[in-house]
């Protein structure tokens, strides 16, 4: 089967090896130095001369960590969605009774930066932005580097700076520290060639200046707690330590490949992906300047659906995901983030050309949209 979703990802023997392996004591040494470790290894990738933290939890948990560790209610914060990820940032923080203004953009499409840059000086005090780097649900990778220098640059220019990473960081090219990106997320299941079920954030010094003064409650996710814990290689709560083996395992493999070629394998692998769809007839959602490097969008051809596709897919032992929000039925995506090479591409695009050959060549009776089962 090849598992082609944008999360989970398939995992290396390495790193199921790793991980078949007994308990240890997460108060000892071994634990310690494993978790030491992971940190300096994430901080490379990360790129960050900062803090790194690693909680059990997925990405959305390290995206509400971050809000609740940050601000204070009412405080006003700008989100700039353009998809169901930026989204759910503006509504994580708005349940938490921030008072968000959103700069959205079509789906598909880069954020606004003109108006995030706008909203920065007509909006008064702005506490934060929040940004979504790799928009999973369009395959539109968004220029954080370019908002977070309007940030800085702007009347709010302390504005802390909070990305959700969650499905490019490890794969892609994010220099944290020179971004000046106050908050990274990112999670296990996604480039890092992991299982899903942990969380990592970056936390930059004006961000920890901005958990002294923040005053929304939370335990669990407390950043000063897991920073004084991490420094003594321990976690304030049991760790998961079985996925920390394979975390560290599938991490020693980056670091073995070399960042570098990592990121470039990444490149490499969106633009097969995006000219076998050309050369088989199929549209990318994005536009070739935006487009992301671990997923890819793809219309599907008119007349046909999306559920159809990926069903097609499946028989073909190709799983791909479907659209989100209004364009469920209208793209499938690709996942090329992580443990995927051109070969594992170029089977899930002949199977994706086979199958819109096969429906677009049908007398038409499968192409009638059915009622039952329809959203
Ligand atoms: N943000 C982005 C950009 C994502 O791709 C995802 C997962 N697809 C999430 C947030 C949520 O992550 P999780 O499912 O681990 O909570």
């Amino acid at each position: 089967m090849q598992l082609r979703i944008p999360g989970p990802t398939p995992l290396p023997d390495e790193v199921l090896d790793a991980m078949h392996r007994p308990m240890i004591s997460h108060r000892e040494g071994e634990f310690r130095a494993m978790l030491f470790d992971i940190t300096e290894h994430l901080k490379r990738s990360f790129q960050t001369e900062g803090d790194v933290l690693v909680f059990p939890g997925v990405g959305t948990g390290g995206m509400e960590a971050a809000i609740a560790n940050l601000f204070s209610p009412g405080d006003r914060v700008i989100c700039a969605s353009a998809g169901a990820f930026g989204d759910r940032f503006g509504e994580i923080a708005s349940r938490f009774g921030l008072d968000i203004v959103y700069v959205r953009s079509r789906w598909g499409e880069a954020i606004d930066l003109q108006a995030l840059e706008v909203s920065l000086e007509v909006m008064g005090k702005v506490a934060g932005v929040l940004l979504t780097h790799n928009e999973t649900s369009t395959g539109v990778q968004h220029d954080i580097e370019a908002a977070s220098r309007l940030v800085r640059g702007s009347g709010n220019p302390d504005a802390l700076v909070v990305v959700d990473a969650i499905s490019s960081m490890g794969a892609v090219d994010i220099p944290v520290d020179r971004w000046e990106i106050d908050v990274a997320i990112t999670a296990s299941q996604k480039a890092w060639m992991a299982p899903p079920g942990l969380t990592m954030l970056s936390v930059s010094e004006r961000a920890w200046a901005a958990t002294e003064r923040a005053t929304l409650p939370h335990y669990y996710w407390d950043f000063q707690v897991a920073r004084r814990f991490a420094r003594r290689g321990e976690t304030p709560y049991t760790p998961a330590v079985g996925l920390l083996f394979g975390l560290q395992a599938s991490l020693h493999m980056l670091a073995g490949e070399g960042l570098a070629r990592v990121f470039a394998r990444h490149t490499e692998l969106r633009d097969r992906v995006r000219q076998l769809a050309r050369r088989a007839g199929l549209v990318p959602l994005a536009s070739d300047e935006i487009a992301s490097r671990t997923v890819t969008a793809l219309r599907v051809p008119e007349g046909m659906r999306a559920r159809q596709v990926t069903e097609l897919m499946r028989e073909r032992g190709v799983i791909v995901a479907g659209g989100q929000g209004a364009l469920e039925d209208a793209i499938i995506r690709i996942g090329h983030m992580g443990f995927v090479s051109p070969a594992d591409i170029d089977v899930t695009m002949l199977a994706l050309a086979q199958v819109t050959a096969e429906l677009s060549m049908s007398d038409g009776r499968e192409l009638v949209p059915s009622t039952a089962g329809a959203a």
